[in-house]
């Protein structure tokens, strides 16, 4: 990224998941809005991912299968386009992409980021992936501003007469 140590706040788990009853990263996601006032919220996947890998193929992992659930979920809701794509390869790296977007959605759930955006119009989300096959960062252009605004009658927490 080109920063220096510091600069970044990082939080990391498995297939970097948004879930909504993760005590820890609502924490870290009301820290980093609050008090260290990030004007940024990157979610960075990556291809090859493990975990993503286990959220295509049908078996039991034990108390992985609940932090996987969300991932399978994003493979349910973009079904018809992994289902266009018969390169394993391809549906692997593009399950890794929407599961990114996917994530930065759960991000914009959340309502520390709501509240902040609504107070001082940060934080904006990006939707990122490494390439660890060239070592390169992707950006995946993604506009959550506008994809919010799409799903806001359903997600926005802010009451209508504030
Ligand atoms: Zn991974």
């Amino acid at each position: 990224m080109g920063l220096n140590p510091g600069e970044v706040f990082i939080h990391r788990n498995i297939a970097n998941q948004v879930i909504p009853t993760d005590n820890n990263i609502n924490a870290v996601i009301q820290y980093a809005v609050e008090h260290l006032k990030v004007k940024h919220i990157i979610i960075c996947g990556h291809y090859e991912c493990g975990g993503v890998k286990a959220a295509l193929n049908p078996s039991d992992m034990g108390q992985l299968n609940s932090w996987l659930q969300t991932l399978r979920d994003v493979r349910r809701i973009h079904k018809a386009e992994l289902e266009s794509i018969t390169d394993q390869q391809q549906l692997f790296d593009r399950l890794v992409e929407l599961n990114v977007r996917e994530q930065c959605m759960n991000v914009i759930k959340i309502d520390h980021v709501q509240r902040s955006w609504y107070k001082t119009g940060f934080p904006t989300i990006h939707g990122w992936v490494f390439d660890v096959r060239t070592g390169k960062l992707i950006d995946l252009g993604l506009k959550m501003e506008q994809e919010f605004m799409e799903i806001r009658e359903i997600y926005d927490l802010k009451p209508l007469n504030s």
